[in-house]
């Protein structure tokens, strides 16, 4: 079999005023998702979402400029496989956009989920957890936040991660004003729902580590990205100071991003993203990971086809954990499968189909036309 022909679908959908969301000064106001598709001689067409951050119009023109290396290879061969070089955000993406397609590829031609080829012990279903707690705004309510828990509990959701809301200048909170709200949500949803925070990267140590402590006390999962990545001696003080794993490396694409945080114990739990990095470079980081004695858990955003991706990657990591599944994303999260795979009780199914097991919907072109423009734009109070 051969590689034939590698193509970028580009596809939107514009937020109505109620899906926005926020984080900091940002407001998100649409969803993106670029969609890998990689044709083969024999029929057979294997797809794979690349991160949406690496630039959807950027992702597609490093895919064409790859292409030319790989048409024309055998899809099961190592050759047909490019690597991510941690320099370039746009051009990682693409590597990771068909990596995860040859994946879906190389499960359809032996016959087998993609999980089941990446490990011999590999589950039939995923714990996930409800990744948002980002519409909430420190100005209007930021109860909102604890309403937000209660649904996803009531949803079936077990666990729940939340972003620290607003630009805290606007309104003036305090790491105080902040734990506040975190104990009250703590309080609500206690013995039905563990928590999770993401700071971001945009606390310093000082705020990191008071936060940290309280987090710790209360029996939260895991506090991620607490100060900016690249500090990485502050990440091993904070990881060292308390029980609660301190996590990151999200935008990391590969291991030699991971390394020197492994090295030095900095992060408590790993989080790579097969849509930043590919399902290949993601093994390749748990596997290192593992013999720290490291965790791994990856961050997965954006639409379904990388929530898939990433599934696969979690059912057949050595001790697998929870997959995280983007809450905000609207329709097209799960809208571009012409059936999307069942989550219930708060776990994924993986589909019994080969591959990554989903298909693109026909139409899903017409429904979900390219929108150019960033998905975000910078709020001034
Ligand atoms: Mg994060």
């Amino acid at each position: 079999m051969r590689i034939t022909q590698i193509e970028t679908l580009l596809l939107s959908r514009m937020h109505e005023p109620e899906r926005q969301w926020f984080t900091s000064k940002y407001r998100t106001v649409k969803a993106d998702c670029p969609v890998v598709v990689i044709h083969t001689d024999e029929g057979l067409t294997g797809i794979g979402e690349a991160c949406a951050y690496g630039v959807p119009l950027l992702i597609s023109e490093w895919v064409d400029w790859l292409a030319p290396e790989i048409i024309g290879k055998d899809p099961t061969s190592h050759a047909a496989v490019p690597h991510p070089n941690g320099r370039n955000s746009a051009y990682d993406c693409a590597v990771a956009g068909i990596d995860c397609a040859l994946w879906d590829l190389k499960g359809q031609i032996a016959g087998k989920r993609t999980a089941d080829l990446l490990s011999p012990t590999a589950l039939d279903k995923v714990r996930v957890y409800a990744s948002s707690g980002c519409k909430y705004d420190w100005r209007v309510r930021p109860e909102q936040l604890i309403d937000e828990a209660l649904e996803y509990i009531a949803q079936g959701y077990s666990a729940m991660k939340f972003r620290i809301g607003t630009e805290w200048a606007w309104d003036g909170v305090t790491v105080d004003r902040f734990l506040g709200l975190v104990r009250e949500l703590h309080q609500t949803v206690a013995g039905r729902m563990e928590l999770m925070l993401d700071g971001n990267q945009r606390l310093t140590e000082e705020e990191a580590l008071t936060i940290a402590k309280e987090l710790d006390r209360l029996g939260f999962t895991w506090f991620e990205e607490p100060i900016p990545q690249t500090d990485i001696d502050g990440y091993a003080r904070l990881n060292a100071a308390v029980d609660l794993p301190i996590t990151g490396g999200e935008q990391y694409r590969t291991l030699e991003q991971f390394r020197p945080y492994l090295e030095k114990r900095a992060y408590g739990i790993v989080q790579p993203d097969a849509g930043w990095c590919g399902i290949s470079e993601a093994m390749r980081i748990a596997e290192v990971a593992d013999r720290y004695g490291i965790h791994v858990c990856p961050h997965s955003w954006h639409n379904g086809l990388m929530a898939m991706e990433n599934a696969h990657f979690v059912a057949a990591l050595p001790k697998p954990h929870m997959l995280e599944i983007c809450m905000i994303q609207g329709p097209l999260q799960w809208g571009i499968f012409s059936q999307p795979p069942a989550i219930e009780q708060g776990h994924l199914l993986l589909p019994e189909r080969p591959g990554l097991g989903v298909e693109l919907a026909p139409d899903v072109q017409e429904r979900f036309p390219y929108v150019e423009g960033h998905y975000a734009i910078t709020v001034e109070r």
